[in-house]
C-alpha cells in the first residue's frame, strides 16, 4: 500500500520546498499525507471541475502545480472558486499537493522542460540561487576519514555542476584532553592527546544540513564531534529561475516562433520586433517572467521566451532581444511531464493521470 506522504517525498527529493519563493504556498494544500493512495491526477490549475474528474476516475490525490490557497482563507462558505473546490475536495476525500515555484527553481525544472522541448543544448540556470549554500568542515582520524566522506557524500554533500563527491582534505594534528567522565575513542583520560587527523571540507545545499550533520555523527568515531558550518553567499549553478541555452545551430527567426506556436499548442505569440534573421541563444522562464529580461538581456539571448509581459514592458526589449510572450498556461503545460516522470519511475502499482479538463482562463480567438 503507497501512502501519499510518499508519492510526495518523491516529488520533493526533486523540488525541495526550501526552493519555492517566500510569496508562494507550495506543498500540502488539502488532505491527510498518511492516507492510502487510489490513484492520482495531474494538472496545472485545481478547479472545482479537477475534483469532480478525481472523484469520477477514483484517483485520491491530486498533484497541481499552482496552489490551489494562495491568500488566507477566512471562511468556507463556497462563495468562490477556491472555496467551492476546498469544500468539494474535503467532502470526498481528495487530498490536493502543489509543487509551484520550487518546482521552477530546481535544475531540469519547469524552464529546463520548456528548453528541451524546443531542442535547446547546453542549458543553464539563467539566474543563479545565492546565499543558498554552505561550507560543512570537520576533522577526522585518519583511519576514518573515507567512512565520513562516503557518509556525507551519500547525505547530498559535495555537489558541484556536474560534478559530485567533492571534498578538499588536509592532513594535519589534532589535540585534546579527555575529561574525567568522557569515553574517548582514542587517548587516555586527563592526559593531553596529539591525533593525526584530516581536515575535510565539503559544500551542501541548505536545507541538507540537519542530514549531512545526521549522517556525520552516525559514522565519525569521536564521542565528540569537532565541525563548523560557513554560510556562503556562492551563486548555486543547478538551481535559480529561468534557463539559458543554445541551439546546435541558428534557426530563423520566423521558423523559431513558428516552432513555438507548434509545440506550445498557441494559435498566437505576442512579441516585438524581429531585429535578428536568426536566433542560437534563447532564454526561457516558465510563467510570469518578466522579471528575468535584464538577466536573458545581460547574456545576450536572441530570444526571450516567457509569458505575462505587459504593453510597457515590451519596450525594455530595447532592439536587442526578441521577446515572445507565449501564455501563462501553455509555457508550464509542460511541468505535468516532469511530475509523471518522476512517479511512474517510483511507483507501478496505480494510474497516473492527466487531467483532461481544460483549467487555461484564457481564450484565443
Ligand atoms: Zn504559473
Amino acid at each position: 500500500m503507497t501512502t501519499v506522504r510518499e508519492v510526495i517525498q518523491i516529488i520533493e527529493d526533486f523540488a525541495p520546498p526550501c526552493y519555492q519563493e517566500s510569496y508562494d504556498n507550495s506543498g500540502m494544500q488539502i488532505g491527510d499525507a498518511s492516507c492510502t493512495l487510489t490513484g492520482i491526477l495531474l494538472c496545472i490549475d485545481v478547479t472545482e471541475d479537477v475534483v469532480m474528474e478525481a472523484i469520477m476516475i477514483g484517483a485520491n490525490l491530486i498533484i497541481s502545480h499552482h496552489p490551489l490557497i494562495f491568500g488566507g482563507i477566512k471562511r468556507l462558505s463556497g462563495s468562490n472558486y477556491i472555496e467551492k473546490t476546498i469544500i468539494k475536495a474535503i467532502k470526498y476525500d481528495i487530498s490536493i499537493y502543489s509543487c509551484h515555484t520550487n518546482i521552477d527553481n530546481v535544475s531540469l525544472g519547469v524552464s529546463f522542460k520548456m528548453g528541451e522541448k524546443i531542442g535547446l543544448t547546453r542549458m543553464q540556470v539563467l539566474r543563479p540561487l545565492t546565499s543558498n549554500l554552505c561550507k560543512l568542515v570537520t576533522f577526522v582520524p585518519n583511519s576514518h576519514a573515507d567512512i565520513v566522506r562516503k557518509a556525507i557524500f551519500e547525505a547530498g554533500a559535495g555537489h558541484i555542476g556536474n560534478y559530485d563527491c567533492c571534498s578538499y582534505n588536509l592532513a594535519g594534528e589534532g589535540t585534546f584532553r579527555a575529561l574525567e567522565s568522557a569515553n574517548p575513542f582514542v587517548g587516555e583520560k586527563n592526559i593531553l592527546h596529539k591525533e593525526p587527523e584530516i581536515r575535510m571540507e565539503t559544500i551542501f545545499p541548505k536545507f541538507l544540513e540537519n542530514t549531512i550533520v545526521s549522517a556525520l555523527l552516525k559514522v565519525h568515531p569521536y564521542e565528540e564531534v569537532a565541525y563548523d558550518i560557513y554560510p556562503l553567499i556562492n551563486q548555486q549553478k543547478n538551481a535559480g529561475a529561468g534557463v539559458i541555452g543554445e541551439f546546435e545551430k541558428p534557426m530563423e527567426t520566423i521558423g523559431f516562433l513558428q516552432s513555438l506556436k507548434t509545440i506550445f499548442g498557441i494559435p498566437v505569440i505576442r512579441h516585438t520586433e524581429i531585429i535578428n534573421e536568426n536566433i542560437l541563444k534563447v532564454a526561457l522562464c516558465g510563467g510570469s517572467g518578466s522579471f528575468l529580461l535584464p538577466d536573458a538581456k545581460k547574456v545576450h539571448a536572441d530570444a526571450y521566451v516567457t509569458s505575462d509581459f505587459k504593453y510597457h514592458q515590451f519596450f525594455d526589449a530595447e532592439r536587442l532581444i526578441l521577446i515572445a510572450d507565449i501564455g501563462h498556461y501553455e509555457s508550464e503545460q509542460f511541468t505535468l511531464e516532469i511530475f509523471y516522470d518522476l512517479l511512474v519511475k517510483n511507483f507501478s502499482n496505480f494510474a497516473i493521470h492527466f487531467t483532461k479538463v481544460k483549467t487555461n482562463p484564457i481564450n484565443y480567438f
